[in-house]
């Protein structure tokens, strides 16, 4: 299978009916970084930044830190790579900071929250992503915003690094591009005002679904109870989608869904041209999507999602197209 794959490595990621669809790769540390060649992805969909916090014994230094991120965009080179800002409290909890007791970390103060409410961190962050990408694009992202104003806030974070750094003379990105992940369900009540101002968009699919069934991701007893293909998910996700294109906005799907050959058929389905996967998960969902009839797919998933749809998930439909394909 893996030969297999390696043979689709230069094929353009383009449909069966000439839909083209890029895929990138979501990564995290160093050694994720030889799989861009190995797989030929489109870029880097999602860099968890969070990753080098996790496995260092206290906090990496503003310069640990931007030597990291040159490193990931040399190895990227001319493909684009998006970084997130720090994405730490709920499940991801770092050995040497403190622990804070919440309830329920998941719905707690943790990535964006955290970095408002303490922004020396993300301005030390954000100031070693943009000496990184000194001369280059940045693309950087912003994890678990529930509201536009939060954004607004992140984003002038960056705005007064931008400044600061050429106050005091430091090279700039030749670009810097501002999105915002969309994973909390409140921000599918503000796509307007969202697109309005952000620069691209990123549905973390993995958090959205989660939030929007109440049902802990990590918990089996209920992780696995309501199935992602089931109209909700995928009128939600849609909606994303249709609102992007209408705002001329680019948006990617990064969460596992992506990672998933019928999830990631489905997902095409409903508009994504831009999928974020793992690296693993790459050759399947090429191979998928190099004999997809989008157009087809399209008109069979359209009636299932319309008012009056009785269907409970999309899924066996799904599974008997993907099979006579
Ligand atoms: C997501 O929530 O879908 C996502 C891509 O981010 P993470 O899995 O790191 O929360
Ligand atoms: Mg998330």
């Amino acid at each position: 299978r893996l030969e297999q794959y390696a043979a689709l490595r230069d094929l353009p990621t383009v449909t069966r009916d000439g839909v083209s669809v890029e895929l990138h790769l979501n990564a995290g540390l160093l050694v994720d970084l030889p799989h861009i060649e190995e797989t030929g992805a489109s870029g880097i969909g999602l860099f968890r930044t969070e990753l080098q916090f996790m496995i260092a014994s206290a906090f990496p230094r503003t310069n640990e830190q931007l030597k990291l991120y040159r490193s990931v965009l040399d190895v990227a080179g001319e493909r684009p790579v998006v970084f997130r800002t720090l994405d730490i409290g709920g499940d991801k909890v770092l050995p040497y900071m403190r622990a804070i007791e919440e309830e329920n970390p998941a719905l707690g103060w943790r990535a964006i929250r955290l970095g408002l409410d303490r922004p020396g961190l993300l301005r030390s962050q954000v100031r070693a992503l943009l000496r990184a990408a000194t001369g280059r694009e940045l693309r950087l992202i912003f994890p678990m915003v529930s509201a536009v104003e939060e954004f607004d806030r992140a984003r002038h974070i960056v705005e007064r690094e931008l400044t600061h750094l050429r106050r005091h003379g430091h090279g700039l990105p030749d670009r810097v591009l501002i999105g915002v992940m969309l994973e909390v369900p409140a921000l599918l009540f503000q796509l307007d005002q969202l697109f309005e101002k952000v620069d691209f968009a990123s549905v973390g699919s993995n958090d959205l679904v989660q939030f929007l069934y109440a049902a802990d991701r990590g918990n089996p007893r209920v992780a696995d109870r309501f199935d992602a293909l089931a109209p909700s998910t995928l009128r939600a996700l849609k909606l994303i989608a249709d609102k992007a294109a209408e705002y001329g906005k680019q948006v990617t799907l990064c969460g596992e869904l992506a990672s998933k050959p019928l999830e990631a058929l489905a997902l095409i389905a409903i508009g994504y041209r831009k999928l974020s996967l793992s690296p693993a998960s790459y050759g399947p969902v090429k191979a998928m999507l190099l004999e997809l009839d989008v157009a087809a797919v399209s008109a069979l998933v359209a009636p299932l999602l319309a008012t009056g749809s009785e269907v409970s998930t999309l899924r066996p439909q799904l599974k008997s197209f993907a099979e006579k394909a």
